[in-house]
C-alpha cells in the first residue's frame, strides 16, 4: 500500500516512521523548510515516552525541564507528568532521517491513501462547519523565575502561560477565542512578575483547533484520512502533542490490519476524555455551570493522571476564582 502524508508535525512524522518500519511504501511532504517552534513544548511524559520509543526515539534526550508545579492563578498544583521538551530539535532530527518532499513533487494519483496531517490547516479534508480556531501568540523571553508552569486565566475564553525552557528561557504565550490577548498577558505578567521583555528571540502567531474529534468528522473522505489536530485531537486545555501521537498510532494500527473502517470508531472511543473536556469548557463559556460541574469527576480522574494532581474540590474552587475575574 502506498501512503502519502501531508504535514510533518508530531502526528505526520510519527506516522511516517511507524509505517516505514512496517514496510509500507510511504512518502511525506511539508510546506516548511524547517520545523517551527509554535507550541509551548509541554508533553505528557509517560505516554509520549512509550510512543516515541516505538520509532527508536528516546524522549529523555529532548526533555528540557521537569517542572515541579503547575501554578494556575497563583494556586500551585503538583505536576504529575508534564515535561517540557525541545520539540523543534526533535522534529529537526526526525526530518533529517526522512526523505521530505515538497507537496508539489508528491504524486497524489499514485497513492492509495493520502493522510491529512496538516494540523489546524486541515488542507486536504473538507473544511469544518463552525470550526473553532483560537488565535494564539507566543514569544521566547528570558526571566529569572522558578521553573514551574505558570497559567493565568480570567473568564473562560482563554488563558496566558509561561513554560520554562531551561537556562532562564521561557515560552510566554496567550490564546483567546477572539484574539483579545492583552488583559490575559498583562494578568500573567503581573501575577508572576514576568516583566515585559525586550530581548525577544522569537515570536509566533498561530491558530489552535479547539473542537473535539466528534465535531471534526468526516475523518475519511475518498482516499484522504485525517490525523492529529486536523481531526480535533487537542484537549479542552489545548494539549495536542501526545494526543496527536496517539491518533497517529491508531491510524497506523488500522492501516496495518487493513481495517481502516474501524478508524473513526476507535478515535472517538479513545478520545472520549477530550470530548468531555470540550463539553465542560463549552458549558462554562455559556455560563451553564449546572451542565459543566457533573463532568468534573471524569475530567479530574483523567487529568490528575495525565498532568496535575488536583481534586474535584480544587477545580471547583479554581473555577470560581477564574470566573470571578
Ligand atoms: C501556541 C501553541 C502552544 C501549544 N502548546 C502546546 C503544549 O504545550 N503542549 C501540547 O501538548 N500541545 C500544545 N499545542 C498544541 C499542539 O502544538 C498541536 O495540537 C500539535 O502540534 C498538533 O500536531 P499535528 O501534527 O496534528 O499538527 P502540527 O504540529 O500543526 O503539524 C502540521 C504540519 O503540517 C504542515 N502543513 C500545513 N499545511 C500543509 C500543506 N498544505 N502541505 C504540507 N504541509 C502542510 C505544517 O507546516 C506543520 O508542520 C500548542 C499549540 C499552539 C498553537
Amino acid at each position: 500500500m502506498k501512503v502519502q502524508i501531508y504535514g510533518a508535525g508530531v502526528a505526520g512524522t510519527f506516522l511516517y516512521f511507524l509505517l516505514k518500519q512496517a514496510g509500507f511504501d510511504v512518502g511525506i511532504c511539508e510546506r516548511r523548510r524547517s520545523p517551527d517552534c509554535r507550541c509551548a513544548w509541554g508533553i505528557t511524559y509517560d505516554e509520549a515516552k512509550a510512543l516515541y520509543k516505538e520509532i527508536g526515539v528516546n524522549l529523555d534526550e529532548y526533555v528540557l525541564v521537569r517542572p515541579e508545579y503547575v501554578v494556575i492563578n497563583g494556586v500551585a498544583f503538583k505536576n504529575k507528568n508534564v515535561v517540557i521538551f525541545d520539540k523543534k530539535r526533535l522534529l529537526e532530527d526526525l526530518w533529517g532521517r526522512m526523505d521530505l518532499k515538497d507537496a508539489e513533487t508528491l504524486s497524489a494519483q499514485q497513492a492509495d491513501i493520502l493522510v491529512d496531517a496538516t494540523g489546524y490547516e486541515r488542507a486536504l479534508l473538507p473544511k469544518i462547519e463552525n470550526d473553532r480556531l483560537y488565535p494564539t501568540m507566543q514569544t521566547v523571553e528570558t526571566h529569572d523565575a522558578d521553573e514551574n508552569i505558570y497559567v493565568y486565566a480570567r473568564g473562560a475564553t482563554g488563558y496566558a502561560w509561561a513554560f520554562p525552557l531551561g537556562d532562564k528561557r521561557w515560552h510566554v504565550g496567550v490564546g483567546e477565542a477572539e484574539g483579545n490577548f492583552s488583559a490575559l498577558l498583562n494578568g500573567l505578567r503581573e501575577k508572576y512578575g514576568f516583566e515585559v521583555n525586550d530581548k525577544l528571540s522569537c515570536r509566533c502567531d498561530a491558530l489552535i483547533r479547539l473542537l473535539p474529534p466528534s465535531k471534526c468528522r468526516p475523518f475519511i473522505v475518498g482516499k484522504v484520512v485525517g490525523v492529529g489536530e486536523s481531526i480535533g485531537c487537542v484537549s479542552g486545555a489545548g494539549e495536542g502533542n501526545a494526543p496527536s501521537l496517539r491518533c497517529a498510532k491508531l491510524l497506523y494500527e488500522c492501516l496495518r490490519s487493513g481495517r481502516l473502517e474501524d478508524y473513526e470508531r476507535r478515535v472517538l472511543k479513545h478520545f472520549r476524555w477530550i470530548e468531555n473536556e470540550h463539553k465542560f469548557v463549552e458549558a462554562v463559556q455559556q455560563g451553564r455551570l449546572w451542565r459543566a460541574l457533573p463532568l468534573l469527576p471524569k475530567i479530574v480522574a483523567v487529568e490528575s493522571k495525565r498532568a496535575v494532581g488536583h481534586s474535584v474540590a480544587d477545580v471547583r474552587a479554581l473555577l470560581k476564582l477564574i470566573l470571578r475575574g
